[in-house]
């Protein structure tokens, strides 16, 4: 199953129910990016992005709120899917019935490829195994500078627009995001059961990088009925993100991130620092 079948193998021009479903995993650090990338994959009309699947129960107890921007237990996709054969987990690694869900929510849909970016690559392996469809695991990395800066921001940010985080926050950022990439590189044994996808090469040609060609338009991406993830995810027809605010950082700290997470900053071949901060430094001259 997993690695069957590589992403750009995905065929758009196949009509609906003709083809089986097919699932894809995206695996990476919170905050690496992964509901847009997987509200990219979802634009299709034989697509559907879930969000983080795995998060359905908690949602569903917590009331939280869907893409769509209703209420999970309220949302009629979900109330479908339920009385459609879905179980209620019992709790976010009861992937039997999460995968329950999914099998209920692609019949309903029409679609034949399901998206789900609960981020974790034991819980993509197994949602993988549970559907036995043919399936594809999508490792989404972002260069730990932008992580560093989105975790000092938070979610709501824009809280400030200050890119100097202190040194403490920065080293513990930097290891959590080694230690994803350590494990998720061991889990998945990269790259012969997934496929990597940069956040900085995907924000410039998402098509290119995923392998898959979407019916984007304008950069943009519609709402969806996705169950948890970043909350942006609620806000329809946004534009994909550069991820660009890190090269505001102090060129040492920019440095410092980058060794502290050698060696997989040289393998995904991030520069040291941001390749155009001499020329912010210009315009801040004239
Ligand atoms: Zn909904």
């Amino acid at each position: 199953m997993i690695g069957d079948r590589k992403a750009d193998e995905i065929d758009e021009t196949e009509p609906i129910h003709s083809a089986p479903p097919r699932f894809v995993g995206i695996v990476g650090v919170p905050r690496c990016g992964s509901t847009m990338v997987g509200s990219y994959l979802g634009l299709g009309g034989r697509a559907i992005f879930v969000g983080e699947a795995t998060r359905f129960r908690l949602q569903y107890d917590r009331v939280g709120r869907c893409g769509c921007g209703e209420q999970i237990p309220s949302c009629g996709f979900w109330q479908s899917v339920l009385r459609h054969g879905g179980e209620l987990p019992e709790s976010d690694t009861d992937y039997s019935a999460i995968a329950s869900i999914l099998r209920s929510a692609i019949e309903l849909s029409g679609a034949s490829l399901l998206i789900d970016s609960s981020k974790s690559a034991v819980s993509a392996l197994a949602l993988a195994e549970h559907l036995g469809w043919d399936s594809t695991i999508l490792m989404v990395v972002r260069d730990p500078r932008g992580h560093v800066i989105s975790v000092h921001q938070g979610w709501r940010a824009k809280r400030t627009n200050d890119a100097d985080p202190d040194w403490a926050l920065l080293a513990r950022v930097t290891g959590s995001w080694w230690k994803h990439q350590a494990l998720d590189t061991w889990r998945l044994r990269i790259p012969r059961r997934c496929r990597l996808v940069k956040y900085d090469k995907f924000e410039k040609d998402p098509a290119r990088e995923t392998g898959v060609h979407g019916p984007l338009v304008d950069g943009e991406v519609p709402f969806n009925h996705s169950i948890a993830g970043n909350p942006s995810r609620k806000t329809p027809n946004r534009a994909i993100a550069g991820d660009v605010r890190w090269h505001s950082m102090p060129p040492l700290k920019q440095l410092a991130v980058f060794v502290l997470g050698l060696p997989f900053t040289a393998i995904y071949r991030y520069p040291p620092i941001a390749s155009f901060s001499v020329g912010r430094r210009k315009a801040h001259l004239r």
